[in-house]
């Protein structure tokens, strides 16, 4: 008896998909961008293009874009945020969602090839979204579509817009069209706000939790740190002002009550689309924040004057919190050469706080893209001297640490590890800066502390360095019985094969 054929049936070749699940940031941007053109995307390609422009380099080292949008839905009240993109890509954010205490659920669609390619992934999303239509549950469902699925041309803008009273959200958020995981936050934000302006000019909307302000209230663009809208609001009192909700909103009403303000403070300076939703809404925008007594005043100023205040209540808002400011600041400065460079948004206003309170700030890199609302701070920095890069990349901040040679370095992880290598205090941005009050009195002092303890750390780090001279760096990283034995030639071969490969597949125009 013969045994039975294990052979696959041969099929006629199909079409290849127009991206199969796996391909991603690897698979080469350009074609995925290209795919996605093709798949009905180039409208939404060129806006992004032109909201969160790219250059000089081609694009920041940072996490995966999707994070950010990610992270606004998972923060909000009531608002179900769904995914849909490769296993590997979803397992990654999801994984940094928990990292950074999501306590949510966060959704997933599934898909194949197969599903890609017959559409039947949009049917996936279209019955993922509707069960998730609970008004009892949710305002808002959101769904995200990462890389694969945008170049894919998964269309969401056929998803329905509600359904039983539940918003639904659809965004594209790919990694070759959204530079940053900061912009991929005003990606959501804005698409939410729009949602919100067109509600709002339909008709009634739903009252803020804690019922309307009474007085004209500013909105805030940008994560902060809790106590840093509370420190606004207190600056704000003495012109007549409150503050407002913070953008992204964590609960769907507070949409409306941050449109109905007297004027938005960009704090944060990359939200684009939101602030084309501000513009449509006829707000005007103010970009820097109160950070430092310079800082402050300089922003009371621009926000009173942006009100209509009175010449005497901005003057008493100034007087009002800047000697607390300067006392603050006197009282714990902070002595040292400083880089500094990050892909939070908040790092110009960082610097300014830094310089303020005495420390000799060379170089701030930002990932995100120079804007009308960074202006202020970017001439304020160079104004002092301060080379300020923006789109900044991996290299140019790492070049700026061994041109400056400064007493410590605050940057992404990378930079803060090769800080360290090279005897230099470093310090993470995204951890221990941003994590810290910025704002009025309660930010002058805040980052002495860790900065100081930082700097206090030279004669370790020598020690350190000193202890492991020699071990081996490179290559030969580690301590060893028999030291590693480099192997040039073996790149070399490989180098040599990889051109071979390019240049044949030129050849037969792949
Ligand atoms: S979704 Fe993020 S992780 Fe996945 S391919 Fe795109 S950029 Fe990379």
């Amino acid at each position: 008896m013969s045994e039975p054929s294990t052979t696959l049936p041969v099929h006629p070749a199909q079409p290849a998909p127009q991206a199969a699940d796996g391909a991603g940031c690897h698979a080469g941007k350009e074609k995925l961008k290209a795919q996605a053109a093709a798949s009905g995307k180039a409208e939404l390609l060129a806006k992004y293009a032109k909201d969160y422009p790219v250059g000089p380099h081609d694009q920041p080292q940072s996490m995966c874009p999707a994070f950010g949008s990610l992270r606004v839905g998972l923060r909000m009240r009531r608002t179900a945020t769904v995914m849909s993109g490769s296993a590997c890509c979803v397992y990654g954010l999801t994984f940094t969602s928990h990292f950074y205490g999501a306590r949510r659920t966060v959704g997933y669609v599934p898909f194949n090839s197969e599903t890609l390619v017959t559409g039947k992934l949009f049917e996936d999303i279209r019955d993922a979204v509707h069960e998730l239509a609970k008004p009892e549950q949710n305002d808002a469902v959101v769904i995200i579509n990462l890389c694969v699925p945008t170049a894919s041309g998964v269309p969401l803008r056929l998803l329905p817009k509600v359904i039983n009273g539940v918003r639904i959200i659809g965004i594209d958020v790919p990694g070759f069209g959204v530079p940053t995981h900061a912009e991929a936050k005003d990606v959501l934000a804005g698409a939410m706000l729009n949602y919100a302006r067109l509600e709002a000019e339909e008709g009634p909307v739903q009252a803020p939790r804690t019922g309307r302000a009474t007085k004209p209230t500013v909105t805030m663009l940008g994560e902060m740190f809790p106590v840093d809208p509370v420190s606004i609001g207190r600056m704000l009192e003495p012109m007549g002002l409150a503050a407002g909700p913070v953008v992204p909103t964590r609960e769907w009403r507070e949409l409306y009550a941050a449109l109905d303000c007297a004027v938005v403070a960009a704090i944060h300076p990359f939200y684009t689309a939101s602030v084309r939703e501000f513009d449509a809404a006829g707000r005007t925008v103010v970009g820097s924040a109160p950070v430092g007594r310079e800082g402050t005043e300089a922003w009371l100023e621009r926000i009173g004057q942006s009100c209509g205040i009175a010449r005497e209540k901005i003057d008493a808002a100034k007087n009002a919190v800047l000697p607390a400011i300067a006392g603050a600041l006197a009282a714990k400065p902070i002595k040292g050469r400083i880089t500094l460079s990050g892909y939070e948004g908040s790092e110009l206003l960082v610097a300014r706080l830094l310089i303020e309170s005495g420390a000799d700030v060379r170089y701030v890199g930002t990932a995100c893209p120079r804007t009308p609302w960074s202006d202020a701070d970017r001439e304020w920095l160079e104004s002092k001297g301060v080379m300020v890069q923006f789109r900044a990349s991996l290299e140019q901040d790492v070049a700026a640490m061994r041109e400056f040679e400064p007493d410590l370095t605050i940057g992404t992880t990378p930079v803060v590890q090769k800080a360290k290598e090279a005897g230099i205090p470093g310090l993470y941005f995204t951890n221990l800066i941003s994590a810290r009050p910025l704002m009025g009195p309660a930010g002058a002092g805040s980052l002495a502390q860790v900065i100081n303890a930082a700097l206090g750390n030279k004669a370790r780090f020598d020690q350190m360095k000193a202890f492991f001279e020699g071990v081996g760096t490179g290559y030969a990283t580690g301590v060893w019985q028999d030291l590693p034995k480099d192997r040039p030639e073996f790149k070399k071969a490989q180098l040599a094969a990889i051109e071979r490969k390019k240049k044949s597949e030129e050849a037969i125009g792949c």
